[in-house]
């Protein structure tokens, strides 16, 4: 059956990028109908809208969106819901994607750009699962008052609401021990349950729904915890479950230990595995239209894209060999660069890929 996959490649490096990325998919033995449309400041130019109507039926009709980066500083002084990011959100927002997915791998020959000791870090291949639509950032009742009890009665408070309701938890869970499924089938939840109700509640349910997959090993950890083991030993986890601000600092901190932001992919899914896939870095507008950006977390995010929402692990695992193989090979774009290696741009570095391919 043919698969439909909008491509939506954005602003800044964006279609430099995807290109690379429709390159190698097309070299693949699928039966993909690509379809692109504009989104982000791209979009606004054209359409006057950062998610034009047609962007979005797209979106919808597709199995999958393989996005690449928007936002440009020349559209900082658009109102709010014009700007290039909003688009993103809009997006979010209409395919309910709830569940976010950030693989940190470092692989061997860039265990020199982590900030830890390469023996502690080389080789990390760690996968964050991240609630995205509920907790403390979208709770209610929130804002900013006078404060009419305790010691600073009078003075001006913020409030916000941490709360997670049951079929939430349930269903990101699910998620977690699916992705534990396809890997090493380790599972730990991270929370704050020695101090937050919500917290409780998510553990509760997490171990629930631990009985539906008994192959897998579930841990629990508290958040602060976690910070410190992902700095201390961060080989010792496989997924990580958890709550939205969690997952926020914790999936930030991972990415970090494998210090190239341009190796990172990063997937945003709904319940019917219909799955928006992008690189973890921006559109970094300072590079763009050089032919230098390095287009491997877009390839490796529609590796992701094979995965876990057109059912095609193994040639997923096929890009993520090719990857592995340019990099034994030595080549590097600018970001990765380092002494002793090969300096290549966008388009040489999907031309090896293309080659690794096969
Ligand atoms: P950025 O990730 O775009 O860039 C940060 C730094 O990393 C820059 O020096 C950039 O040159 C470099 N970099 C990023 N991706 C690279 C790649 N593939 N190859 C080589 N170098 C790479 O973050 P920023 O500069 O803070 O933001 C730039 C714009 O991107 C802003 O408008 C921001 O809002 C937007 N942004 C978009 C997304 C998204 O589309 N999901 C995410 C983050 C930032």
């Amino acid at each position: 059956m043919t698969k439909k996959i909008a491509v939506l490649p954005g602003d800044g490096i964006g279609s430099e990028i995807m290109e690379q990325a429709v390159r190698v998919l097309k070299a693949l033995d699928l039966s993909l109908d690509i379809e692109y449309a504009p989104v982000g400041g791209t979009a606004y130019d054209l359409h006057g809208h950062p998610l034009p109507p047609a962007t979005l039926k797209l979106a919808q009709e597709s199995h999958a969106v393989l996005f690449g980066a928007v936002g440009d500083w020349k559209y900082d002084k658009l109102p709010r819901e014009l700007r290039p990011e909003q688009a993103i959100l809009g997006l979010r927002k209409s395919l309910g994607l709830f569940a976010n997915l950030r693989p940190a791998v470092l692989y061997p020959e860039l265990a020199n750009a982590s900030s830890l000791k390469p023996e502690i870090v080389s080789g990390l291949d760690i996968l964050i699962l991240r609630e995205l639509t509920g907790d403390i950032y979208f709770g209610t009742p929130r804002g900013i008052r006078t404060a009419t009890d305790g010691p600073f009665a009078g003075s001006k408070e913020g409030f916000d609401t941490m709360r997670y309701a049951e079929p939430e938890i349930r269903r990101i869970a699910h998620l977690g021990f699916q992705a534990a499924q396809k890997r090493s089938g380790r599972l730990c939840s991270v929370d704050k349950a020695n101090v937050l109700e919500t917290s409780q509640l998510w553990r509760d349910t997490v171990i629930e729904v631990a009985k539906d997959y008994p192959d897998i090993a579930l841990t629990h950890m508290y958040v602060d915890n976690a910070a410190m083991q992902l700095v201390r030993a961060p080989r010792e986890f496989d997924v990580i479950v958890t709550g939205n601000l969690f997952g926020d600092i914790l999936s930030d901190e991972a990415a970090m230990l494998t210090g190239s932001i341009g190796m990172l992919p990063s997937a945003s899914m709904n319940a019917s595995g219909q799955g928006l896939y992008e690189p973890s870095h921006g559109s970094a507008p300072d590079i763009a239209g050089k032919g230098i950006a390095n287009p491997l977390a877009t390839i490796l995010s529609a590796a992701m894209m094979l995965r876990y929402s057109l059912d095609s692990d193994a040639q997923a695992k096929r890009i993520e060999r090719a990857v592995q193989l340019v990099l034994q090979q030595g080549l590097r774009t600018a970001d990765i660069f380092e002494p002793g290696t090969t300096k290549v741009g966008t388009a040489a570095m999907g031309d090896a890929v293309l080659k690794a391919l096969n």
